[in-house]
């Protein structure tokens, strides 16, 4: 393989995490409107938990965050995201800069099975148009896999297919994958409820690490994980027959010590 002497990955080994400012979003499937008027800052460098019983939004609120809601045919948004003040919605924002920037792990890992662990890992690198030589991808791989946890477990596999891994090690794959394109944000949809215990353990741990360069918005059922991993907690409910809405939010500490609302304090404590 020739070595491309004008590769231009980024030398930088962090990237800088940035700040998410949803405001006013609403959100309709077809006549149902599903959230109303949600406002929430997920300040850079803090892991945001969004936590409410199914079916209040949550992972709708999410994939608005980077722009999959509008895939949906029968889906309409109002309000803002803004990243870092730029709105990501803007008509002049291309949906490849969005999705570079704000990346998404989802609840079932979903590495591509036949793909090799290594070129797992590279999948999204494409969007970032750059060209790398060996040596950098080599690099890159290994710098992900790190951030993830995985690559003491996988360093002598790397051209394994990543189908071959344990659940857990998959969805730290997935992890690495979305580190690779070297995004402000990381968005989790549930991203432990699939895996066992000490998966989960790991993933947390990888959480907190991750936080000092990529910004991190959780969504959890798990009150005990969003106490260990999450700087601050947004509570999203929809009582019947209404849409969904942030009943209370705050630094994670004061959600549960110290709810404000009846019916944050309720769930928290396991009485929804
Ligand atoms: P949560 O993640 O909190 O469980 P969701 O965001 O998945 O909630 O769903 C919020 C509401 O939107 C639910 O009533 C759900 O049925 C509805 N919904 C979600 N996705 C779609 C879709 N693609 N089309 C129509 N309705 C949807
Ligand atoms: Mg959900």
């Amino acid at each position: 393989m020739s070595l491309d002497t004008t590769a231009v990955l980024p030398t930088v080994t962090r990237s800088s995490a940035g700040t998410l400012d949803a405001r006013a979003v609403s959100a309709w499937f077809g006549d149902r409107k599903v959230l109303e008027q949600v406002s929430l800052l997920m300040p850079a460098g803090q892991v945001t938990a969004l936590i409410g019983p199914s079916g209040c939004g949550k992972s709708t609120f999410l994939r608005i965050l980077n722009r999959m809601h509008e895939l949906i045919p029968s889906a309409a948004l109002a309000g803002e995201v803004l990243l870092d003040g730029a709105d990501i919605y803007a008509p002049e924002r291309r949906l490849t800069t969005a999705r570079r920037d704000i990346g998404m792990v989802f609840q079932k890992p979903n590495p591509f099975p036949a793909m090799s662990i290594y070129d797992n890992v590279l999948a999204g690198l494409k969007l970032t148009g750059v060209r790398a030589s060996r040596a950098e991808k080599d690099h890159l791989v290994e710098e992900c896999l790190t951030k993830a946890g995985l690559w003491k477990e996988v360093q002598d596999r790397l051209r394994q297919p990543g189908g071959a891994l344990s659940g857990g090690q998959q969805q730290r794959l997935c992890i690495a994958r979305s580190l690779a394109v070297r995004p402000k944000i990381l968005l989790m949809d549930e991203p432990c409820s699939a895996l066992d215990p000490t998966s989960t353990r790991r993933i947390e741990q990888t959480i907190r690490e991750l936080v000092e360069e990529v910004t991190i918005v959780i969504v959890t059922h798990n009150m005990q994980q969003a106490q260990r991993v999450s700087d601050q907690c947004a509570f999203f409910l929809a009582e019947q027959g209404t849409s969904g809405g942030i009943v209370e939010h705050g630094p994670t500490d004061a959600m549960f010590g110290a709810p404000v609302d009846q019916r944050t304090s309720d769930y928290v404590n396991g009485r929804f």
